[in-house]
């Protein structure tokens, strides 16, 4: 079976950046399951993997506009600090999610002033070419209930 929408795709994976560090990897866990075509994976990463089939193993260098994007300099955004539940909180370095209609991003606090903080709203992986080496582990039909909530159930995927 090859890859292709609404499969439901299990692989290993190791992802590196231009230096060959080890950004993220699936070895010692189960693999990754995800369902294909739902924007589940970054878009480079799915075109790589289409058409593929189980026991195909590949390198795939994705351009961070196919990845996590271009750093924008408008993510960078000074909040004031009584937006903050908790001001206590808020340390440089700090990680936390910002959820909008759209999507989830992840905020980065990069400074902490008296009354406001500067938080970052790029990805951190954004403007990274990323390397992933990838082993198709498993491909598969995806149930009704699946494509309904456009993730995977069960081992590698959602548990609920
Ligand atoms: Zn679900």
């Amino acid at each position: 079976m090859n890859i292709a929408k609404d499969k439901v795709v299990s692989i290993d994976y190791t992802l590196t950046n231009d230096n060959g560090e080890v950004l993220d990897s699936s070895s010692g866990r189960e693999p990754l399951a995800f369902l294909h075509g739902h924007g589940n994976l970054i878009p480079g990463l799915e075109k790589e993997l289409d058409g593929k089939v189980k026991g195909d193993k590949l390198v795939a260098i994705i351009a961070p506009d196919q990845a996590y994007g271009i750093r924008s300099e408008e993510l960078v955004q000074e909040i004031p600090m009584a937006n903050f539940q908790d001001a206590s909180q808020v340390k440089v370095g700090v990680q936390f999610q910002v959820e909008n209609e759209h999507e989830v991003r992840i905020a980065t606090v990069t400074a902490v002033g008296e009354s406001s903080a500067t938080v970052d709203m790029n990805h951190p992986l954004a403007d990274q070419t990323l390397h992933f080496d990838v082993e198709v582990m498993d491909v598969r039909e995806a149930t009704a209930e699946e494509l309904e909530h456009g993730h995977v159930h069960g081992a590698g995927g959602h548990h609920h």
